[in-house]
Parts: structure tokens; C-alpha cells; sequence
């Protein structure tokens, strides 16, 4: 069946522009070079997947004229993939009397948990709360008739998730990925990738980094994603080979899901 992927956000953790910064790529007047806080969303026959809700969600929602979701995907609980969650609330308040369900590891769900009490504290007496539910994935999710199958992979010290849902795969903090996990990306059309920067960082991959898993996975076409400022965006693309581009806050395309 087909579906689109659109890139909410293309940024590392801080975005870019970066506060306070005075580079050259903060300062540049290409719009790809802006880049939010990295998302995505997967639509498919009238459903709408989310992958991740930054701190920008706001923003990126009345960008990309957001009207519903029916599902929102967790990588992992850094701030930068999570802090939007409040931010759901007027999409959650359509699935009344349901909840807007978020799917996330057992460990990522616990922690998401604790971290918004208020949210999931029954005890808690005033309105205008998120309307979500958390759900553990314990292996593939069937969702609306497509499945999006768990990739773990590893970030820094963690081990977190990448999604592989059809002939794409989404895969945004990693700074190395299990053979167990590289298996189960063949025969991609559209393969997302961490490429932070030049410069190895402990807990993301590189564009050098990326490249080399993108010469082994040989998807048709691969996305660079979670950049930060070291990447001025038109230069960085015309020195990566045809298949490979930085992903773009707006970016759309089409697969197969
Ligand atoms: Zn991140
Ligand atoms: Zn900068
Ligand atoms: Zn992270």
C-alpha cells in the first residue's frame, strides 16, 4: 500500500539555529538549514503514525497543518523526542471517549510514566490533560494494516529503538547498530540515518559513519537526519553520493508501506 513520510523536524537535540550561536550555518539564510527537533510522520490509508514528539511539535503541527493522529511511535526518552507530549493535547481530545494511544519500550513507557505524573496520576483533579494512553511494544505493531517492526539499536550507553515499517526504516540516535539489527533492514527503498556531524560524538553516528552503513545496507535512497550546525545543508549534499541527501524540515516522499 502506498504511504508518505513527511520530516516534522531534521535537527539534533539543541535544533538550529543553535541559542546563542553566531556560525555560519545559524546564521544562514537557506531555510533548509533550520532545522527543529527530529520527527516524523507515517501516513498510510487515512491513519496518521507519529514518530517521536519533540519539543517543537507545536510548531511543526501548524507547519505541516496537522489535523489528526491516530498513534504516536517513542524512539527513546530523551528530552528532544519527548517533551512535545503535552503538546498533543488538542489531537488527543478528537479520540474521546478514547485516548490517543503511545506506543514505547516497557522501559521507555515507565520512565515517560514518571517523568508526565500529572498526566497519569489519576488522583490529579484539573482538566485539559493530554487524552494518551501509553502502550508497551513487545515486538512488531500492527497498526491500521501496516506493520512497524522495533529495530534496537545503540545510542551511547542505551539501547533504543529505530522503526522499520514497509520498505522504509527510521532509525534517528544511534551510534552503532547490532548485527541483529542490520539483518533486519534489507532491501530498503528509504533507510533514515543519524549523521550528527563530522566530528565523532559518543552516543551519534557521523556522515562518514552513516555513509558506511548506508555502502552495506545499500538502500535505493537514504536520509541523513538529527544534523546539527557543523552541516551547512547544499554544501554537505553536493559532497554525498546521489543516493544519500540531509533530510529537510518539510521533506516529503513516497514508498511503499
Ligand atoms: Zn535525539
Ligand atoms: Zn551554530
Ligand atoms: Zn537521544
Amino acid at each position: 500500500m502506498k504511504a508518505s513520510l513527511t520530516v516534522l523536524g531534521s535537527g539534533t537535540s539543541m535544533g538550529v539555529p543553535t541559542i546563542g550561536c553566531d556560525c555560519a550555518v545559524c546564521h544562514s539564510s537557506d531555510p533548509h538549514d533550520r532545522r527543529t527537533r527530529p520527527s516524523v510522520l507515517v501516513e498510510y490509508s487515512g491513519h496518521i503514525v507519529l514518530i517521536d514528539s519533540t519539543p517543537d511539535f507545536r510548531e511543526q503541527a501548524i507547519r505541516e497543518r496537522i489535523r489528526k493522529i491516530d498513534a504516536v511511535l517513542y524512539t527513546h526518552t530523551h528530552a528532544d523526542h519527548i517533551l512535545g507530549i503535552d503538546d498533543l493535547r488538542p489531537l488527543s481530545f478528537r479520540h474521546k471517549p478514547n485516548k490517543l494511544p503511545l506506543y514505547a519500550s516497557q522501559e521507555a513507557a515507565d520512565f515517560i510514566r514518571n517523568m508526565f505524573r500529572y498526566i497519569f496520576d489519576a488522583d490529579y483533579k484539573f482538566g485539559g490533560l493530554p487524552q494518551v494512553e501509553l502502550c508497551a511494544i513487545n515486538g512488531p505493531l500492527e497498526l491500521f494494516g501496516a506493520t512497524f517492526e522495533p529495530i534496537p539499536v545503540i545510542h551511547g550507553e542505551a539501547e533504543i529503538y529505530g522503526f522499520r515499517f514497509g520498505s522504509a526504516a527510521y532509525l534517528t540516535d544511534h551510534s552503532d547498530i547490532p548485527e541483529a539489527s542490520l539483518a533486519k533492514l534489507q532491501n530498503l527503498d528509504v533507510l533514515f540515518l543519524d549523521a550528527l556531524r563530522h566530528k565523532p560524538h559518543p552516543t551519534h553516528s557521523t556522515v562518514a559513519n552513516s555513509l558506511q552503513i548506508v555502502e552495506r545496507l545499500r538502500p535505493k535512497r537514504a536520509f541523513f537526519t538529527h544534523i546539527c550546525h557543523d552541516l551547512p545543508h547544499e554544501a554537505t549534499n553536493s559532497s554525498l553520493p546521489a543516493n544519500v541527501r540531509l533530510s529537510y524540515d518539510g521533506m516529503k516522499l513516497e514508498f511503499e508501506i
